[in-house]
């Protein structure tokens, strides 16, 4: 059984962005106190002058639990944590420094304020590209918003064009989500088509894309993938919701389906019209019973085929 509430991408991305920003709070704060201690000459607290505060941060310790698995195991993730622990040490020193000594060098006070600088640019950088990958995340279901799929699928079609190899491209659509809604409300609709979402991503393979294409409708793009291939995929998808169990939280559970309308991705095709295709063969696989794939078919013989 899985939980309706999927922990989506944009979850994740919102925890990174804020364990960022409070890397950037620490630094501020034992700024602030640095010179207050220096420029009104008063006793630093000792929390101050202490070294490796970075460890015990709550950066740090944020850091620590994830610095395996991505996206925090990239090396940017590595610099930033080596600026903040080289930073807080050297705030300490000068801190000590200019209460027994009186006076820090001017070099050593530049080089502080360089760290500052490659830190707070580095942090910038990072929150502005995780910022910019929750904004192409649909927030309910994790999956990608249609405003960056038609620039993907595009992209996609252009690949297939000059590879010769193209992939496959299919709407999927919750079966009779209606009575969902009608029989256990908005909020748990809601639950089950995030818990839906998360079972395509989980299902598909690491190069496919989710996209939210409408309310229960979502479309699939299965690049360098071949009709009966995508086939397979698909049929495990479906077999794979049909299967599970969706916990509400309450004790109570539900099962949906979902249908499939599979379309090749013929690269001399405009999009618009790939995506055309994959819905009429998803309203014949509504019509064939629901819980199943079908596969887009010309109607009559079209030349431009
Ligand atoms: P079919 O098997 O033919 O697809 O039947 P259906 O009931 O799934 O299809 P229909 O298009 O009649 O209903 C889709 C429903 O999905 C209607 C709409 O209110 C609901 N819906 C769309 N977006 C959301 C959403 O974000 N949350 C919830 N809870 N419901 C949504
Ligand atoms: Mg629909
Ligand atoms: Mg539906």
């Amino acid at each position: 059984m899985i939980a309706g509430d999927a922990d989506s991408h944009r979850h994740r991305y919102d925890r990174i962005v804020s364990a960022v920003e409070r890397a950037g709070a620490e630094v501020d704060d034992r700024l602030a106190r640095f010179h207050r201690s220096a420029i009104c000459k008063v006793r630093p607290d000792p929390d101050l002058l202490k070294l490796g505060a970075h460890g015990s941060s709550s950066f740090g310790l944020w850091y620590e639990e994830r610095k395996d698995a991505p996206p925090v195991d990239q090396p940017a993730f590595g610099t930033l944590v080596a600026l903040h622990e080289a930073l807080l040490n050297h705030i300490a020193l000068l801190a000590e420094r200019a209460w027994k000594d009186a006076r820090v060098p001017v070099q050593e006070y530049d080089a502080l304020l360089e760290k500052v600088t490659a830190f707070n640019e580095l942090a910038g950088r990072l929150t502005r590209a995780f910022q910019a990958a929750i904004s192409d995340i649909d927030p309910l279901t994790g999956t990608q918003t249609r405003q960056v799929m038609l620039r993907d699928l595009k992209r996609e079609l252009q690949r297939a064009r000059r590879a010769g190899t193209p992939g496959c491209l299919a709407l999927a659509d919750v079966d009779r989500f209606k009575s969902i809604n009608d029989g256990y409300g908005h909020a748990v609709g809601d639950m089950v088509l995030a818990a839906v979402a998360g079972l395509l991503i989980e299902s598909l393979r690491p190069y496919d894309s989710v996209y939210r294409y409408g309310g229960e409708e979502f479309l699939l793009c299965l690049p360098e993938t071949g009709p009966e291939e995508a086939r397979r995929v698909l049929e495990r998808v479906r077999g794979r919701v049909a299967g599970q169990s969706i916990a509400l939280g309450d004790g109570r559970s539900l099962s949906v389906t979902v249908s499939f309308g599979l379309t090749l991705m013929t690269p001399r095709r405009p999009i618009e019209e790939l995506i055309e295709r994959a819905d009429k063969a998803l309203y014949l696989a509504k019509e064939n019973g629901r819980d199943r794939v079908e596969v887009w078919r010309p109607e009559a013989p079209d030349a431009r085929a």
